[in-house]
């Protein structure tokens, strides 16, 4: 016989939906592609010291197909764009996107035609971690970020995603320098 006055102690009641996100949360597999200086700072946030795993998400793997979280650290270059978009289409859906440092969101420094300036041209950004680099503190905010939004929106409706751009075509156009530079001729060349 069941005891009702224990009842309430023991039996929880959510939402499906809730459960879902909930454990999506909290067991994001990172997929790295660090590049640059970024991807030190990437690699301390799994140390002891700053404990990724308090979030879930110190199981970093190399492998696209087990992985649902695309952790972009460093300067990327038009040639490496392909490879990074095609390591992007095989991981697992629900997939998310971490842009971390200057480098990643915008180019940086880097302001190249050879380098992405921003990654976001050409895939689906969640989320933007600023600095150059950013400490693993910053990211680790980054990942809680991700989880809130894991927690409140779950996947974004379809349509809203921003598609993947196959192209390599820079979607900013080159201004003039702002100042004018005057070239003189020197007469005793
Ligand atoms: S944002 Fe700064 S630290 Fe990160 S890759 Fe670029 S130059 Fe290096």
């Amino acid at each position: 016989m069941i005891d009702t006055q224990q009842l309430s102690d023991n039996v929880l009641t959510t939402q499906l939906k809730k459960v879902v996100n909930w454990s999506r949360r909290s067991s994001l597999w990172p997929m790295p592609f660090a590049t640059a200086c970024c991807g030190i700072e990437l690699m301390a946030t799994a140390s002891s010291r700053y404990d990724l795993a308090r979030f879930g998400a110190e199981a970093m793997r190399f492998s696209p197909r087990q992985s649902d979280l695309m952790i972009v650290a460093g300067r990327v270059t038009t040639k490496m764009m392909p490879v990074l978009q095609h390591v992007y289409q095989q991981m697992t859906e629900p997939k998310w996107v971490i842009s971390m440092g200057a480098c990643a969101s915008t180019g940086g420094v880097f302001d190249a035609y050879a380098t992405i300036q921003g990654i976001d041209q050409f895939m689906p950004v969640d989320v933007y971690v600023p600095g150059c680099p950013p400490r693993p503190e910053t990211l680790i905010e980054g990942i809680m970020a991700l989880q809130r939004i894991i927690d409140t929106e779950g996947l974004p409706p379809a349509g809203q995603r921003r598609p993947l751009q196959l192209a390599i075509e820079p979607s900013y156009k080159p201004a003039a320098q702002p100042v004018p530079l005057t070239v003189r001729r020197q007469s005793s060349y």
